[in-house]
Parts: C-alpha cells; sequence; structure tokens
C-alpha cells in the first residue's frame, strides 16, 4: 500500500491537487498497471508517523480548535479589561506565555553522551503561561487548567460553543475522548497520531474540493469493539462525502464492513503474500484455501443474527 499505491499514486498526481509531497529519490515499487487515477484528485496517506517531536504541538492545536478556545478566554470581562487578545492564550508568541521556558513548560538539557533530558521549568512551574494571563478563567478555569481537561470533559465545558464541540465530537468519534487537550505530541502513540489525522481529515472534508483517496495502515489497533464501530461509522462519512478509504486491517468487523477485500496470505508475511482471494466480504467468506474466510463466515453469520 504504501511503496506501491500510494507512491504510483503520488507520481501520477504530481500536477495536481495532493496532499503527498513528493519523496525524490524513493522508489516506487513494481506494478503493470494502474487504474482509475482519473477519478481520484488527492490520495493522503493516514499513516502512524507522529504529529510533531514539539512539546508545542498537541490535539487541540492540530485540529485547528485552539483558535477558538484562545478567542473564549479573549472574550473575558478580565482579559477585555487587560486589553488581551487571543494571542495572549498562545503558547507560541509572546505576550502571555512564559518567556523563560518559550511556552514549551519543560527545558531541553543537553546532555553529551546521553538522550536530552526534560526539566519542568522552573518560571512557570509547567504552566507554560505568565501568572497574570492564569488570573482570567471561564467557567472558574483558565487556560493551562481547561488545557488539562479531556477531550470528553472539554465537550461538555464547552457545551454552548457549537464549532469547538463539533470538532472535539469528531475526536471523540475517533476513539480519542480520553486525551488531554494538551497533551504534547511526542507523549502520543502511532496509533493515536493516527486517528487524530483521521479526526482532522473529517473536520476539514467538508471544504475540500474532490475525491480523495485515503490510505490507512491498520486503524484499528488498541481500539476496543464499540470503538471500532464508531471508527466504521467515522470512515463511512468518508465515503458518503464522495472519498475513497483503503485500508490495511486484520479486524474482522472493519472487513465485513469493505465494499471490497483483497485477502493476501497465506499468513502474514513481510510483503503479504500473495493474493488469496479478492470479492466482496460475502464473496472472500465462501473462497476455498483462504484462512480469513473462516472468520468471515462467522461474522457475516453474527452480523446477519443481530
Ligand atoms: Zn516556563
Amino acid at each position: 500500500m504504501h511503496d506501491v499505491l500510494y507512491r504510483a499514486l503520488e507520481r501520477e498526481l504530481a500536477d495536481g491537487e495532493t496532499s503527498a509531497k513528493l519523496h525524490l529519490g524513493e522508489v516506487v515499487g513494481e506494478y503493470d498497471r494502474l487504474d482509475g487515477v482519473a477519478y481520484i484528485d488527492a490520495a493522503v496517506l493516514v499513516d502512524q508517523q507522529p504529529i510533531g517531536k514539539s512539546h508545542r504541538s498537541n490535539p487541540i492545536a492540530y485540529i485547528k480548535a485552539f483558535d477558538h478556545v484562545r478567542d473564549v478566554f479573549a472574550q473575558q470581562p478580565l482579559a477585555q479589561q487587560r486589553g488581551y487578545g487571543p494571542g495572549h492564550f498562545s503558547f507560541n508568541v509572546k505576550g502571555g506565555r512564559c518567556e523563560a521556558c518559550e511556552g514549551e513548560g519543560v527545558k531541553q538539557i543537553e546532555m553529551v553522551f546521553l538522550a536530552d533530558v526534560f526539566v519542568t521549568c522552573d518560571v512557570c512551574g509547567g504552566a507554560r503561561y505568565k501568572r497574570d494571563v492564569l488570573e482570567v478563567k471561564f467557567k472558574g478555569r483558565n487556560i493551562r487548567e481547561v488545557l488539562d481537561l479531556t477531550v470528553d470533559e472539554a465537550i461538555r465545558f464547552f457545551i454552548r460553543e457549537d464549532r469547538l464541540g463539533q470538532m472535539l465530537w469528531q475526536l471523540q468519534q475517533v476513539g480519542l475522548g480520553y486525551l488531554r487537550l494538551g497533551q504534547p505530541a511526542p507523549t502520543l502513540s502511532g496509533g493515536e497520531a493516527q486517528r487524530l489525522k483521521i479526526a482532522r481529515e473529517l473536520i476539514t472534508a467538508a471544504k475540500k474540493q474532490g475525491h480523495r483517496l485515503y490510505l490507512l495502515d491498520a486503524p484499528t489497533t488498541g481500539l476496543s469493539g464499540t470503538e471500532v464501530r464508531k471508527l466504521i461509522g467515522v470512515l463511512r462519512r468518508l465515503v458518503d462525502l464522495g472519498h475513497t478509504v483503503v485500508l490495511i486491517e486484520h479486524n474482522v468487523e472493519t472487513m465485513i464492513a469493505a465494499d471490497w477485500i483483497i485477502d493476501l496470505g497465506p499468513g502474514a508475511g513481510a510483503a503479504g503474500g500473495e493474493v488469496v482471494a479478492a470479492g466482496t466480504p460475502a464473496e472472500v467468506a465462501a473462497a476455498p484455501g483462504s484462512h480469513t474466510a473462516t472468520y468471515l463466515r462467522a461474522a457475516l453469520a453474527g452480523r446477519a443474527a443481530r
């Protein structure tokens, strides 16, 4: 999926609008034909790479919802009285952030022979903001305390902020309701980073023109049954918007939700083996010689019974 499909599409679509950067020098895997490129305007690889190495990067900023939070704080009477704008509640620009740590909340100590060490900033105590900015409160919480809220808590907290609420709801839909809004990007797992990327795509999907092909690598990894069903609903929304979703997946519930399955095997080798069967879930479930077929039959029977 990465080395053949994505790379080939990247090359084919290089002239058009694509969020993919050309990786010069990267080899495109061998293939005979690439059909249907005319129906796609962009290919988007939603992988498990981290969303950033900086402590400044976090879930709320990544989905571009931090602007709304800062606006809410800038509208509070104390902020207006003191002339604070939304920028005062940012830790990326000068103004309200702690200058000792430049809003990171931590200081990096370079070690000569060891990995760098992060220690809590001794000026702000990890709060990232100046004390007077932290005096501004919305519903009893300052900006630092809001960044400590989980997505689930923040949805209730910002119940009257429609746009912000919708963006946070999208994070909940991809199974990230437990994340703290200000959780530093380097602490997120690969699976969390991938689901965050899916949420951002959904938030911005309505504004984007054209048909996009989304490529995902095992997005259900680490999710519970309920969360898997939510995620399938989320992926269906992308399809309803006119996009196409291709995923590598071992989760049977997700497989039977697909229009088309390509079963690679036998077993799960590094290169995926050979094509064992291809077709609709019902067709692959009836395919001889497919190990997956057994599981598909059980899942399809279970769905029929429900
Ligand atoms: Zn500081």
